[in-house]
């Protein structure tokens, strides 16, 4: 895996480049042994990018033990790890008002002092609709098995954890 620092400007945004799924697993159990309740993290990037692989990686280092999968149909998965995570993908919804009719905002909004864990798929399909604070992972195919994942904090409230992160990485690697 290779890390590049993206310089000044951007203090709170990192990329890391990886050359296969198993490295991209890696990463995202590096980010689950940070990451703790209270977080939102949302994943963007196009279909086959790798954001589901990464939630299953990061679930599983979380403890959770059942199946990951993208919760496409019903919009939100549950899990039970050290805390709960709500898996949700945004690709099928058609409109805003069902993230209301799902409780979706009943998870983001003051996301900060829950226990739970939110995590976006698919967030730039209704970006008005997301909490002002979250770390986004973007994810870009760059080669056939090669993927540039761009770590940045949105709004302020985690640029700390973004730059922890990046230190983490850094050295877990
Ligand atoms: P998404 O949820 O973004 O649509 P998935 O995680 O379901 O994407 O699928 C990603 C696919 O890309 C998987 O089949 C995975 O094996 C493949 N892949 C190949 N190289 C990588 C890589 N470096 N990182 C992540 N996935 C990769
Ligand atoms: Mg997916």
């Amino acid at each position: 895996m290779a890390i590049s620092f993206i310089g000044e400007k951007a203090n709170n945004m990192f990329t890391c480049t990886t050359h296969s799924p198993e490295e991209t697993e890696g990463l995202a159990e590096l980010v689950g042994k940070r990451i703790r309740e209270g977080t939102v993290l949302c994943l963007v990037g196009d279909l086959g990018a790798g954001k589901t692989l990464f939630v299953k990686s990061l679930a599983r280092t979380l403890g959770v033990e059942g199946s990951v999968t993208s919760p496409t149909f019903n919009l939100m998965h549950v899990y039970d790890g050290i805390c709960p995570i709500y898996h949700f993908d945004l690709y099928r919804l058609k409109r805003e008002e069902e993230l209301d009719e799902i409780g979706f905002y009943e998870y983001t909004e003051n996301a900060q002092d829950s226990e739970g864990l939110v995590i976006i798929e698919w967030p730039d399909k209704f970006p008005s609709c997301m909490p002002k604070d979250y770390v986004e992972v973007r994810i870009v195919q760059t080669g056939e098995t090669e993927r540039a994942l761009t770590f940045s904090s949105v709004g302020t409230y985690y640029d700390k954890f973004v730059k922890e992160l990046e230190a983490f990485v850094h050295l877990g690697h």
